[in-house]
């Protein structure tokens, strides 16, 4: 007996949701300053969905629809036996019932996993990278070291991997490297995306608006060295590329504070503990794991998804200024994973 392929899901202003991004954990081997606090307090592991929930939850999605699945974090990589997952949900690529499956990840781990992860159908990853100087990376990532990082870069380029590099634009602090980011990549032959620093959940140090600096100001320091062109690389998300002439290398900008890009929003959010955020930017959020539960077949929660995506909010209101100072929205990013 065949089954039904299931409408796909859009939402009330007629977007498609095609992409999942899921948090398979909100745990991390890093404790970087924009992004958490060294003391964090985690989820009890009681709350978070097993491997196979997560596939589960995953399936449904591709079921429904859903053609890019992004596994972040926390650190997606020091998940215990998490590549267990990742070859699962590679079959969905292999069956040609996902266009991508891929990851963000911090690099750590990836000396160990890079050809698994080819193995199991992943072509690219991300890699976030603020620094290329050794002593700035462990100031801002607490506990990492850049060797073993850039090891991992490597070892990601020789199993077959595109490797993107993601680099939060923090001013005073890596704002004196952004050409050598630029020459580096390109040199190496990886896309690079600059992130605006987001205000999301109490980071227990410094004031954001400290960090804060405007893609527009960096746009225009690249555009003392390099010749930026156009490009109309669009991925449905907050990124807008161009190319660098010098280096052929695409360069994007992810500009949430600056930059409405909701419109194009195709994603929502699972965290490890299978709450859905239909808007990274809001705190409205669906639980799927009590629908997951309740039985082994999918039609409560496949229910669930649905009255979730028709919920899904027109954007999002991110505001950083001296007024409002705290975050915007109370989750860290580790939850939801950027
Ligand atoms: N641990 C993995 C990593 O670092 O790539 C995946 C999760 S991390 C939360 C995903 C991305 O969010 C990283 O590129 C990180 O730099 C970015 N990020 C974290 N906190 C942020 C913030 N407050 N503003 C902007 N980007 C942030
Ligand atoms: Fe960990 Fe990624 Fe957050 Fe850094 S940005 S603390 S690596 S989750």
């Amino acid at each position: 007996m065949t089954r039904e392929t299931p409408a796909p899901l859009i939402d009330p202003f007629g977007r498609a949701v095609k992409y999942l991004r899921v948090s398979v954990t909100d745990r991390c081997d890093l404790r970087c300053v924009y992004c958490m606090a060294e003391d964090m307090s985690f989820l009890p592991k009681a709350e978070v969905l097993t491997l196979e929930e997560l596939d589960r939850l995953c399936s449904a999605f591709v079921r429904l629809g859903t053609r890019k699945l992004r596994l972040t974090g926390g650190e997606p990589l020091v998940r215990r036996d998490v590549m267990q997952l990742i070859r699962r949900l590679g079959r969905h690529v292999k069956a040609d019932d996902l266009d991508e499956l891929t990851l963000t990840t911090n690099g750590t781990m990836l000396f160990k996993h890079a050809a698994g992860l080819f193995d199991a159908g992943v072509r690219r990853i991300n890699v976030s990278l603020d620094t290329l100087d050794p002593h700035k990376f462990q100031a801002i990532t607490r506990w990492g070291k850049l060797d073993k990082i850039l090891g991992g870069i490597q070892a990601a380029k020789e199993a077959g991997l595109a490797v993107k590099i993601n680099c939060v634009a923090l001013k005073g602090v890596n704002d004196d490297e952004i050409h050598r980011m630029v020459a580096w990549c390109g040199h190496e032959g990886f896309d690079l995306t600059f992130i605006e620093v987001m205000p999301m959940g109490d980071i227990g140090e410094g004031a954001r608006y400290d960090q804060y600096w405007p893609l527009t100001h960096l746009r225009a320091e690249l555009e003392t060295r390099w010749t930026l062109e156009d490009s109309d690389h669009r991925t449905g998300g907050p990124a807008r590329y161009v190319r660098v002439r010098e280096t052929g290398q695409r360069v994007g900008f992810i500009t949430p504070l600056t930059h409405n890009f909701c419109e194009s929003c195709n994603r929502v959010r699972l965290t490890c503990t299978g709450t859905l955020y239909m808007c990274l930017g809001q705190e409205d959020a669906a639980d799927l794991r009590a629908p997951l539960r309740m039985s082994d077949d999918d039609g409560h929660l496949i229910d669930a998804v649905r009255a979730a995506i028709a919920r899904k909010p027109k954007g999002h209101d991110f505001i950083i200024n001296r007024q409002t100072n705290g975050p915007a929205v109370s989750r860290h990013m580790s939850v939801t994973g950027g």
